[in-house]
């Protein structure tokens, strides 16, 4: 299938989880793929796979690191049609534990971050009068996550200026949604899977157990559903749905 021939996607954390079945599935549809991250073994071992997929080296807290990296993706590529913004951190702490500068690093990568790309791609969006902005939130962006103040405050940060962008370039061929999974089977995942295990004394599969339960159906959301939502809010009919939040979560969050 090529309905993105020709379409160029920027795709920040695409070198693991979520971001790299997303680049995938782009790939399969025929875009040229940018994915940005920090790891360039990460995204080298995803470029790998699919000849459309390109890595820039990006670090989303450093405002020149994702000016220079957007320019040299645009450069090569394109202006970008769609922006996935995807690179997060999912750190917990007790809330009155939480020392401020875990509040930053969460606040400036999850959140800064978000907004310095979708700051650099929306221009060219506009120049070509089409795009595609999807930025991956989370449940934790429309409610409180017990012990994680800082991530589900910059989640909800991130719905909040989602909503922005879809207000002020509506009727422009500009979209913005934010996509807001449950618990995925990520890296993300597995690390706190190991860190709840040694904490309560749990066995691994125990504590995936524990994160499952929280998901409405009780399984972990696997990474293809997400990447399935962002091809819909891309394809073909979909020019009408801006400003949403889209929950996948196996049930009403
Ligand atoms: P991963 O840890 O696999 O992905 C996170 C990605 O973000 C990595 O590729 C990482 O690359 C990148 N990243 C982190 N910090 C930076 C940075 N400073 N600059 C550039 N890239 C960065 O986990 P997921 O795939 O699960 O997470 C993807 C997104 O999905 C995150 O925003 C997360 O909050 C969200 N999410 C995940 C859920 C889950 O259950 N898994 C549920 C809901 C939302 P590198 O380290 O190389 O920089």
């Amino acid at each position: 299938m090529s309905i993105h021939q020709g379409r160029h996607a920027l795709i920040t954390g695409g070198g693991t989880g979520i971001g790299e079945a997303i680049a995938l599935a782009l790939a399969a549809q025929g875009a040229e793929i940018t994915i940005a991250g920090r790891r360039i073994d990460a995204l080298n071992a995803t470029c790998a796979k699919s000849d459309k997929i390109h890595a820039v080296v990006m670090d989303v807290t450093d405002e020149a690191s994702v000016v220079n990296a957007t320019k040299a993706a645009i450069k090569v590529r394109g202006p970008v049609d769609i922006h996935v913004a995807n690179a997060g951190i999912a750190e917990t702490s007790a809330f009155a534990k939480t020392p401020l500068d875990f509040w930053r690093k969460i606040m400036t990568t999850n959140l800064d971050g978000a907004f310095l790309t979708c700051r650099e791609v929306v221009p060219g969006m506009l120049k070509s009068g089409w795009g595609r902005i999807i930025t991956i939130s989370s449940i934790a962006g429309l409610r409180g996550l017990k012990y994680g103040a800082a991530y589900s405050a910059s989640k909800h940060g991130v719905i909040g200026m989602t909503r922005v962008i879809s207000e002020e370039y509506m009727g422009r061929g500009l979209t913005a949604n934010a996509i807001c999974p449950g618990y995925v089977r990520t890296p993300i995942v597995t690390r706190n899977a190991e860190l709840i295990s040694k904490r309560s004394n749990l066995s691994l599969a125990e504590a995936e157990a524990t994160m499952s339960s929280e998901n409405r159906h009780q399984k972990l959301v696997e990474v293809d559903e997400v990447a399935a939502a962002v091809l819909w809010i891309c394809g073909p009919g979909s020019g009408s749905i801006n400003g949403q939040t889209i929950e996948i979560a196996g049930g009403q969050v």
